[in-house]
């Protein structure tokens, strides 16, 4: 099988080719297979990308924003039209199944075009009266942004984030993720296909070193990325030398909690769409489910049958409803917390192991009970299918525990009583909360993280304040009465 793509990098409109950096293997990790190879941007890639970023984004920000719509709507409709093409091959890149990456990759990011098309003609300044003079406001584009990409959903986070970004006037220079570096590149091509002037969007491959690169450099004015903490911290930092504007969607370790009166087959399947979708590498999973201890027994019992009938296999084929993790090292490193799981005294109920299906990075969907907080399945990002069920008696005893964390980047609620459920959601610290539902981020709702999971919002309204700034203008309308 493969897939290797025309050149490395996009830029400036064309694919662009540099041998002279170091090779990345593109791995399919259904199967192990290296399916391409791209090499990581050198300076003058990255050089060339910046460039023609900086050169494409004044003439741009000056278009009418529904010329600019126009584009996105376009390329939405491409990436509708070549759905089937797109998700094969972002399954081949992550090892998601088609199941899923037929539905929710793409069609996302298509959704994303729509949404920031249909949102940035209607963006407007204000007008403050101040008696004889008068202030209005301006909201301008940002200038050149850098958008760096985690592997989960590479090509919707290139999508969420371009979007809004060229909605609104600016540019972007994407730096995906080493591991799956092949969504992106369709996506600039498909914005060229579009009518996109070119260096509008970029597209540049390359580890940590070459973001590093790109987030330093001082003709950059934003940085937004998906990716964990601690790369956050640092990306944070780098940025913050240069006072550039930042959006961080980092990790998490999120909180769903069942209470009593719950219904028991909602609850389950939505926690086992929280812990399993993608293989458990969805950064607002629900990988703390508090049971309250009432329902505890009718729960774990459905939760372990309708887990053991998750269907593992190929991902290229339809009826496969859960793939391998997308990497080696991955699967190393979810095997890990199974075995800290069980060491620590968690009660596997089903799963546990990695699932023999062939060479592939597969790990069957595994259930631990009776965890408690102190676990470190309980404190820290896994990644993988692993979910803890923990138990708990009170409102106000799991609202704590719930919060017991650095990370806030999601949290769900599942009740029949609904004052209890608003009142539940008003005490958690998380930026992403559903009730009686979980995972579910439309574009039309603003999407990420407090405390340690990140700053800014993407998606929705609020995404506006990320990719533009406002200039204030005062209109002086009389004589200037100067004292001197
Ligand atoms: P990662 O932090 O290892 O890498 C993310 C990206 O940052 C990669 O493109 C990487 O090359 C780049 N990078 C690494 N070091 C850098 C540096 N010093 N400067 C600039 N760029 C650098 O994350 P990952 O393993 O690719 O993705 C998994 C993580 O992403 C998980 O923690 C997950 O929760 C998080 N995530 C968050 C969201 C969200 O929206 N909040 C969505 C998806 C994934």
């Amino acid at each position: 099988m493969k897939a290797q793509p025309k050149a490395s990098h996009f830029v400036d409109g064309a694919w662009l080719e540099d041998r002279a950096g170091a090779p990345v293997e593109v791995i399919y990790p259904a199967t192990g297979e290296v399916i391409a190879v791209v090499h990581e941007a050198t300076p003058a890639v990255i050089e060339a990308a910046l460039a023609s970023s900086a050169r494409a984004q004044a003439a741009w920000a000056a278009t009418r924003p529904v010329d600019r719509a126009r584009i996105l709507r376009r390329a939405a409709d491409l990436i509708r039209e070549r759905n089937p093409a797109l998700a094969r091959l972002e399954t081949l890149d992550t090892g998601k199944p088609l199941q899923e990456t037929l539905v929710a990759d793409w069609p996302s990011g298509a959704d994303a075009l729509e949404y920031f098309a249909g949102l940035a003609p209607t963006v407007t300044g204000e007008t403050i009266p101040l008696g004889r003079d008068f202030v209005y406001t301006l909201r301008e584009p940002l200038g050149v942004c850098v958008g760096i990409g985690a592997w989960n959903y590479p090509s919707q986070i290139a999508c969420w984030k371009s979007a809004p970004a060229l909605a609104l006037g600016n540019a972007m220079v994407f730096k995906p993720s080493e591991v799956t570096p092949l969504g992106a590149l369709q996506l600039a091509e498909i914005y060229i296909e579009a009518g996109l002037p070119p260096g509008l969007f970029n597209v540049v491959q390359g580890r940590g070193a070459v973001g590093a690169a790109l987030v330093t450099d001082p003709r950059v004015a934003k940085v937004s990325l998906t990716g964990s903490v601690p790369t956050g911290q640092k990306v944070y930092a780098a940025a913050a030398a240069g006072v550039r504007h930042v959006t961080m969607e980092l990790g998490g370790k999120s909180p769903l909690i069942v209470f009593d009166d719950a219904s028991v087959e909602d609850a389950v399947g939505a926690a086992m769409l929280g812990n399993f979708y993608s293989a458990g590498q969805v950064c607002s999973n629900g990988t703390r489910v508090f049971v309250q201890k009432g329902i505890k027994d009718r729960f774990l019992a459905r939760l372990a049958e309708r887990s053991a009938r998750i269907v593992l296999g190929d991902p290229l084929d339809e009826a496969t409803q859960m793939g391998p993790l997308v990497s080696a090292g991955q699967l190393e490193k979810v095997l890990g917390y199974i075995a800290t799981g069980r060491a620590e005294g968690a009660r596997l109920i089903t799963g546990g192991a990695r699932a023999s299906l062939n060479t592939g990075y597969y790990v069957q969907p595994t259930v631990f009970a009776d965890v408690t907080d102190s676990m470190t399945i309980a404190r820290e990002e896994i990644f993988g299918p692993v979910m803890a069920v923990l138990d708990f008696d009170t409102e106000e005893e799991v609202l704590a525990r719930a919060n017991a964390t650095d990370f806030g980047l999601a949290a769900g609620v599942f009740t029949a009583d609904l004052a209890r459920a608003h009142r539940v959601i008003a005490g958690l610290q998380a930026g992403t909360c559903w009730i009686n539902a979980y995972n579910l981020t439309p574009v039309e709702a603003p999407f990420g993280g407090a405390k340690r999971s990140g700053v800014g919002r993407e998606n929705g309204h609020a995404a506006v304040e990320h990719y533009s700034q406002i200039k204030s203008v005062y209109v002086g309308m009389g004589s200037v009465d100067a004292p001197y």
